[in-house]
């Protein structure tokens, strides 16, 4: 009996001590004020520093990895400023999406196809790294992702090259309290920081201001590059590119119902972000795709969120999905090297397909 409730014990011990470890947050840095506050969980117990946040571009913070040390990383804070929504592009890009707090997988895909290091030093040159969307819900490690995004946007644009990330469906649901894919581990964080999972997120914090400065669309060279599709209800608006960007982008965080009815088609299924179009509903897509590509003075769509086993091109090569399945060890990219495209997997082995 006693031995039986000593092994009782022990278990419950060793469940508390899991639990506990799980409970480790990445930095959340918030500002009320002029103060900014980051809050770090480390094995359950919340670690607080504070600075001025006129001093916050001399602040660097540490991304940490319990156990796993050499994946630490260190991330400094910067001026947020907007992205542009058209630029020219390099010789050499890399598509990504939908990783959905898959780190491991990023992490793994980047070093093996040289756009980082080891110590996570952005070796691509002048290359650029586009992500097309949808880094939140699922998996258990989306803040790591988001910090190193936000360090390697830096990084890259010191050593001449680019890192753009645009809005997916999944950060837009996350900025507006649409939690439906949130993993649980991320409400029991949030409860020990004493803050709401939404908080972590909100315009008053470091993330939450970068993730409102990105776009849901931009043309990269020949690429037009979303998270969805462009539908005939948004074509049909005639606005250009920088205009759907301007229209939307203040609306991230608001909750659906509440949007004024005029920008339902940029918020609904048929938005940049939700478009499933080009996949499920092929009838008329072509004629769709080319009034597009002829609109916006662009080549090729780029896009995510339509789940494929492998990157593949669709009308003949105007519309690239991106999106495989990283949750399931399917950690696949578009790799464009001059007029040469190949698939490119975390593992680094690359196929080239045109
Ligand atoms: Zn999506």
């Amino acid at each position: 009996m006693k031995k039986r409730k000593l092994v009782k014990c022990i278990g419950l011990l060793l469940l508390l001590a899991t639990a506990t470890i799980h409970l480790k947050a990445q930095p959340y840095v918030f500002y009320k004020k002029n103060k900014a506050t980051v809050l770090t969980l480390d094995s359950g117990i919340v670690k607080k520093e504070s600075f001025p946040v006129s001093e916050k571009e001399k602040h660097t913070i540490r991304v940490n990895f319990p156990g796993n040390d050499s994946w630490n990383f260190s991330v400094k804070l910067k001026q947020i400023l907007r992205d542009s929504t058209q630029t020219k592009s390099a010789d050499t890009i890399l598509f990504l999406s939908d990783m959905e707090g898959e780190f491991a997988l990023l992490r793994q895909l980047l070093i093996n196809n040289r756009v980082i290091d080891e110590n996570y030093n952005w070796t691509f040159g002048n290359g650029e790294l586009v992500i097309c969307g949808d880094l939140f819900d699922r998996g258990l490690a989306v803040t790591e992702q988001l910090w190193l995004l936000y360090k390697l946007e830096s990084e890259a644009a010191d050593k001449g090259g680019s890192v753009h990330v645009l809005i997916g469906n999944h950060e837009v649901m996350n900025l507006s309290g649409d939690l439906r894919y949130v993993q649980p581990a991320y409400f029991d964080q949030a409860k020990l920081l004493d803050k709401d999972y939404s908080q972590l997120f909100d315009q008053d914090t470091e993330l939450g201001q970068w993730l409102r400065s990105k776009n849901i669309i931009e043309k990269i060279g020949p690429f037009l590059c979303m998270h969805g599709g462009i539908s005939k209800e948004v074509l049909n608006r005639k606005l250009s590119l920088e205009s759907i960007n301007d229209l939307v982008r203040p609306w991230y965080s608001e909750w659906k119902s509440d949007l004024p009815g005029y920008l339902s088609d940029f918020f609904n299924t048929n938005s940049p972000f939700w478009y499933r179009g080009y996949f499920d509903n092929p009838t008329g897509q072509e004629k769709l795709i080319v009034a597009t590509l002829s609109r916006y003075g662009a080549e090729k769509i780029i896009v995510g969120h339509t789940i494929r086993n492998i990157v593949a091109s669709y009308y003949g090569g105007k519309v690239w999905d991106i999106n495989t399945d990283w949750h399931a060890g399917n950690a696949e990219g578009l790799l464009v090297e001059g007029n040469s495209f190949f698939r490119v997997d975390q593992n680094g082995q690359k196929t080239q397909i045109q």
